[in-house]
């Protein structure tokens, strides 16, 4: 054979669609198994948050079209160290940025075992036994956050498009009318009622009380307010854990105005939600069943893998009525009674099986061991709220809230937060972000990776106080 003419390709007929054997099957997924365990394993020794520049990892990931194979260890390799270092490592026990994204390895598993099956999740027919996954897995949650018998769920992307599918489903069931939000409802929200089609007038965003929560009393004003114009109210939006300080509105309260003013209550719990698995968060989290839509995300405090969130509806049925589709071309792939399409709850129609994680996770771990991470997470943050207390370089501005507080150095300047945080990331020790409340600028640690130490957390504020 001339070694100068290239082999033909493999048949179409073999094991993988587009041509690799069984054994290099096996021999790559294996490859891949063992350095993920070592991501796992190595965490602790890795930065915490990386970022290149485009010009740096273009030069690494970019290049013409391959139109020729290549060796498969070589370019996972390259995903590896170029593609998967540079980015926030949220399941890192040193990151204490943003909202973390914890991820356990047996939510990695459910969601490989769906991905290899190519699991979707739209028709009763077309994905039966995962649709029931997803069934399950919302019915735990419904039980675990406490929300009425019958409420019913969806699993989307994530908080944003949670919120965005329960808020359209409301107006479509509830009406047209304003929505009142606050100063720290996160930023999603007020976007997706824009895109939703509110007008400006319809959106209401209230100042928050001193301890940063919506309070009722300015929400019954402003209500009162828009019907003597002629307005409809129609929507409140409370957060329960807020981004910023992790506050959470007073939903009793609110679902007590909702009630009376005939309004609808959407509660975003997106990183909040879950604490109501413990004793501590469920006590915060007060009034959470009053809630005639809610939204959590289990890829942040249920230790799932990106992406998951979740909705619920309070009435049965309801989303249904907001979503269900049935063309001609789908008339063989509807259920019957009993057999839920999924596609009929949300706006998506080819979905992912994202239940398989959240389902091996609880069957794997157990809730007791998700509850006792999660209260973990809780006692870190009243852990590192006591050191800044003992600490005169440092004022408490917001007590550990739900995993987060808020604290500033005494005396600094006003970019001094940022550079510090910026200088701790650049060292790759830790991440920390800053943020601001009502214009003063401060540090915010969010404490719901229970592999974080409390050595770890003590040398991440020393590092931010004394920085290099
Ligand atoms: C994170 C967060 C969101 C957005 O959720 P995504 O999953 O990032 O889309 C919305 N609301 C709150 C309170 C959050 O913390």
């Amino acid at each position: 054979m001339d070694p100068a003419q290239p082999s033909p390709p493999p048949p179409f007929d073999g094991p993988d669609t587009l041509g690799l054997g069984a054994e290099e099957m096996r021999r790559l997924g294996y490859w891949v198994v063992d350095t993920v365990v070592e991501h796992f394993e190595g965490a602790r020794d890795a930065p915490a948050i990386q970022t290149g520049t485009p010009q740096a990892l273009m030069a690494v990931l970019g290049g013409p079209v391959p139109e020729d194979p290549g060796d498969p260890i070589e370019a996972m390799n390259q995903l590896v160290d170029t593609a998967l270092a540079h980015m926030q490592h949220g399941d890192h026990p040193r990151f204490f940025a943003r909202v973390p994204g914890p991820s356990s390895y047996a939510g990695v598993l459910g969601d490989w075992l769906g991905t290899g099956f190519n699991a979707l999740v739209a028709s009763w027919p077309g994905g039966s036994g995962p649709a029931t996954v997803e069934l399950v897995v919302l019915e735990w949650l419904r039980e675990l956050l406490g929300l009425p018998a019958g409420s019913e769920g969806v699993l989307v992307s994530g908080g944003s498009l949670a919120s965005l599918t329960g808020l359209a489903a409301a107006r479509h069931l509830h009406g047209a009318g304003v929505a009142y939000l606050s100063d720290q409802t996160h930023a999603s929200i007020a976007r997706g009622l824009a895109h939703l089609g509110f007008g400006p007038d319809e959106v209401r965003v209230l100042p928050s009380d001193a301890s940063f929560r919506l309070d009722p009393a300015s929400v019954a004003e402003a209500v009162s307010r828009d019907r003597a114009a002629g307005r409809q109210p129609g929507f409140v939006v409370a957060t329960a854990g807020t981004t910023n300080t992790g506050v959470v509105d007073p939903l009793g309260a609110l679902g007590d105005l909702c009630a009376a003013e005939g309004l609808w209550l959407h509660v975003d719990g997106a990183y909040g939600a879950p604490a109501a698995l413990c004793p501590a968060g469920a006590r915060a989290l007060a009034g959470l069943d009053r809630a005639d839509s809610l939204v959590l995300d289990p890829h942040k405090w249920l230790f799932a893998p990106y992406d998951i969130g979740c909705l619920f509806l309070r009435r049965p049925g309801a989303l249904a009525e907001a979503f269900a589709m049935l063309p001609e071309y789908l008339v063989d792939t509807d259920g019957r009674p009993g057999e839920v399409d999924f596609r009929d709850r949300t706006l998506e129609l080819s979905r992912r099986a994202r239940a398989l994680k959240l389902w091996l996770a609880f069957r794997v771990y157990g809730a007791a061991r998700m509850r006792a991470g999660i209260a973990r997470g809780i006692e870190l943050a009243e852990f590192a709220e006591q050191i800044v207390r003992d600490d005169e370089r440092w004022e408490l501005v917001t007590p550990a809230q739900l995993g987060i507080l808020t604290f500033a150095a005494t005396g600094a300047q006003a970019d001094a937060h940022a550079r510090r945080s910026a200088a701790l990331a650049q060292d790759g020790y830790a991440a920390v972000t800053s943020t601001t409340l009502r214009g003063r600028s401060v540090l915010r640690l969010c404490t719901i990776n229970p592999r974080s130490t409390e050595a770890e957390i003590r040398e991440t504020l020393e590092r931010l106080a004394a920085p290099g």
